[in-house]
């Protein structure tokens, strides 16, 4: 066992029925990627400790799922009120362990509220159809009742957001909740698992079981567990949908991204080098909303090229928590490598490296996970570079003659999750968003992510499923129609042998 991995440190628990376990047989280091630093440990859970927080959520259920949703809205009420006191300290812990500069992390902690809030309105949310004089004498109503218990397992990029967008709306909806958070920067979900708690969340509905794939695959296999949101990267995220199918479960997964902005020559063109530069480098990259691909159309690509240039130079790369930096560190030394691997191959394909990232160093960080902002032009659908997702700080230009063949270009891509167009034509935006074939659309919006009473997701290998996450999809996710159909007649009219119908 290396230092990394001494388990007599500090540690990350588990949050199981009503209070912390820290036990495991296997641990897993969690580093601040601004010094290189091991933190903290995290126990990883084995399929015994996945058991016991299934078990947890199972015995408290039925009475969660008999409560009024006005009163479990009122306890997640109480959780939003700590959360918006607490939400300094949550966005600290973020930048900790994640890397993201501080505002960055304030921002996610904002799109996790959010969704919270669209929770707290349950009870409208769960309101049913009726149909009276379905038949003669007849009523007919639809409503929607919880699943039971249902599983999360999240990524490190937004380990308060994404979190958020599951466990508020399942919980409202009357089921429990176990939810398996990234064991890259797992303290986020620990915290909010006790401030729920402390909101008044009875013992066993939220369970926080820290660990990896191991971990995640006990709990889609779990047969008490009806239902998992999983989100990450694509070949997890396909693997655990046919898993999840295969054995009868509803699931939605979601997946990768690779997403495009297209820049029309007639568009506000500091405007879309702006956007293009927030939404290429904020978080290193590490967004799944992040652009990665810049679509040049016409005569003004030289020109948004030159500016792209002069930008990415002078970002600003430090430690996140420093004032005014742009952009943070990336997760592992892994990722770090991983991603200066994908730089190399883009070169040896024969891409142009306008800007070159792997040359960053930050003073007094020399251990941390660093990487610059790098840029690449003339980047081709064959190269590695345009059809894998790398994850990191990496924005690539790709050329194209008039907007028929952007979209085209884009609508090949087998990833699906966001993509943006910038231009001053009304008519270009209309015929954009229209035909592109694409989860999440921006009309000089470079990250559209859309607001909590919508719902997020991607399309073709982006989201593995039928339904996105939050907005009225989750809450269909979380639960399931009954139709009660109802007659109290006077006397019996004696068997009807003729299927019943309206006449
Ligand atoms: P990842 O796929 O490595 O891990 C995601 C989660 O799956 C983690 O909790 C991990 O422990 C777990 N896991 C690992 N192996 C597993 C297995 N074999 N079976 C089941 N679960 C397993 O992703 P990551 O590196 O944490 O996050 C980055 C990826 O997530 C990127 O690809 C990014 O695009 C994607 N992402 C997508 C969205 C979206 O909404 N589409 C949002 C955020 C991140």
């Amino acid at each position: 066992m290396n230092a990394a991995q001494d388990p007599s440190g500090p540690r990350v628990g588990h949050w199981i029925g009503a209070g912390v376990r820290e036990d495991g047989e296997r641990f897993a280091p969690v580093f601040n990627p601004a010094t290189g630093e091991v933190l903290r440990q995290v126990p990883l859970a084995d399929a015994r400790l996945v058991d016991a927080a299934v078990q947890a959520a199972t015995a408290a259920q039925p009475a969660w799922a008999e409560t009024p949703p006005v009163r479990r809205a009122r306890v997640l009420n109480r959780f939003l009120a700590l959360l918006n006191t607490r939400r300094d300290a949550l966005a600290q812990r973020i930048t900790e362990e994640h890397g993201k500069v501080l505002s960055d992390a304030r921002g996610e902690v904002m799109r996790g509220i959010e969704v919270v809030e669209f929770a707290c309105g349950i009870a409208q949310l769960l309101k049913g159809e009726y149909t009276e004089q379905a038949a003669t004498g007849i009523d007919t109503w639809t409503l929607r009742q919880p699943l039971g218990v249902v599983a999360g397992i999240t990524p490190f990029n937004f380990p308060c957001m994404v979190p958020c967008w599951m466990f508020p709306l399942a919980l409202a909806a009357g089921n429990a909740f176990v939810l398996k958070p990234s064991e890259r920067d797992p303290s986020v979900a620990l915290r909010m698992a006790e401030w729920l708690a402390e909101a008044g969340l009875p013992a066993g509905l939220l369970n926080v079981v820290q660990g990896d794939g191991q971990a995640a695959q006990a709990l889609i296999e779990h047969p008490a567990v009806q239902a998992v949101s999983f989100v990450g990267s694509t070949p997890v995220a396909r693997q655990v949908y046919q898993r999840g199918a295969a054995l009868g479960k509803r699931i939605q997964a979601l997946g990768g991204a690779k997403n495009h902005l297209v820049v029309l020559p007639d568009a506000d063109l500091e405007l879309a080098v702006e956007g293009l530069i927030g939404a290429a480098f904020g978080s290193a990259g590490e967004r799944c909303m992040a652009i990665s691909v810049a679509v040049l159309v016409g005569a003004s690509a030289d020109a948004v090229l030159a500016r792209l240039a002069e930008r990415t130079r002078a970002l600003r790369v430090g430690a996140g928590t420093d004032e005014g930096i742009d952009m943070g560190p990336v997760i592992t030394r892994g990722a770090l490598e991983r991603i200066r691997g994908a730089i190399d191959a883009g070169v040896r394909e024969g891409a142009q490296l306008v800007v070159d990232g792997r040359i960053v160093r930050v003073p007094g960080h020399e251990r941390g996970f660093f990487i610059g902002g790098t840029l690449f032009d003339r980047v081709e659908p064959h190269m590695s570079l345009y059809r894998e997702e790398i994850f990191g700080p990496v924005l690539c230009c790709v050329r194209a003659a008039d907007l028929e063949e952007a979209i085209a270009l884009i609508n090949a891509h087998p990833f699906a999750n966001g993509v943006a167009c910038y231009t001053r034509s009304g008519a270009a935006a209309r015929e954009f968003a229209h035909r592109i074939q694409v989860g999440m659309v921006g009309i000089n919006v470079p990250i559209p992510v859309p607001m909590a009473w919508h719902g997020f997701g991607g399309w073709k290998s982006s989201l593995f499923g039928d339904t996105h996450v939050y907005g009225p999809e989750g809450v269909r996710f979380y639960t399931r129609q009954k139709s009660v159909m109802q007659r109290w007649p006077r006397a019996s009219g004696g068997a009807e042998f003729d299927l019943p119908s309206s006449s």
